[in-house]
């Protein structure tokens, strides 16, 4: 789907599999890998990352910073901690949604034209992925209103019950 100048597709596979100018880690605020989509990034990134990793200090929940892509398809990786779903009273809204924009922004920056998400936050830090993936397309929406050196986002799911939560939500806001 068309959102202004952003190709915005929501699609089921392997993050770490995907050529485009960066993916973004659902990072934890040590920035030194854990599991999940992280575990996975670094597994196929190489020990390489993970050393560029321990010069960058942690990152705040929200935060965003880059590295490079090393064993990768991908050029780049953006690392973001989400925020641990404490019941919703604890910010987590804004703290998502700071992660999303703050990784759109800094791939711009790094004259990035494609990146792509995993669904930040919903697996073992138990964000509701209904609200999650409202967050996410109304950043992205928000984002797609300037225009930027970014032309694709793609948003990689790795469920297709997953996929369908972010595909109605990208219906949604496109009305
Ligand atoms: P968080 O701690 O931010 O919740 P997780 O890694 O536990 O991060 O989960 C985030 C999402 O990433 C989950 O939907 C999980 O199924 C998914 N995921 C795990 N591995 C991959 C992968 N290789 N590619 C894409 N998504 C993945």
């Amino acid at each position: 789907m068309q959102l202004n100048s952003l190709q915005v597709e929501v699609i089921l596979g392997d993050i770490t599999t995907l050529e485009v100018d960066v993916i973004v880690n659902a990072a934890n605020t040590s920035l030194l890998g854990g599991g999940g989509v992280d575990g996975a990034i670094h597994r196929a990134a190489g020990s390489d990352l993970l050393q560029e990793c321990r010069t960058l200090g942690g990152a705040r929940t929200g935060q965003a910073k880059i590295t490079g892509g090393y064993n990768l398809p991908a050029k780049h990786v953006i690392h973001t901690p989400g925020p641990i779903w404490r019941g919703g009273r604890s910010g987590e809204n804004a703290l998502l949604a700071a992660s999303w924009r703050n990784s759109l922004h800094l791939a711009a920056e790094n004259n990035c034209h494609s990146i792509a998400f995993p669904s930040i936050s919903t697996g073992v830090f138990r964000f509701p992925i209904a609200e999650a993936a409202q967050i996410a397309l109304g950043e992205i929406k928000e984002f797609a209103a300037s225009p930027s050196a970014l032309k694709s986002v793609i948003i990689c799911c790795f469920s297709s019950k997953d996929q369908q939560v972010y595909q109605h939500a990208l219906k949604a806001i496109a009305n």
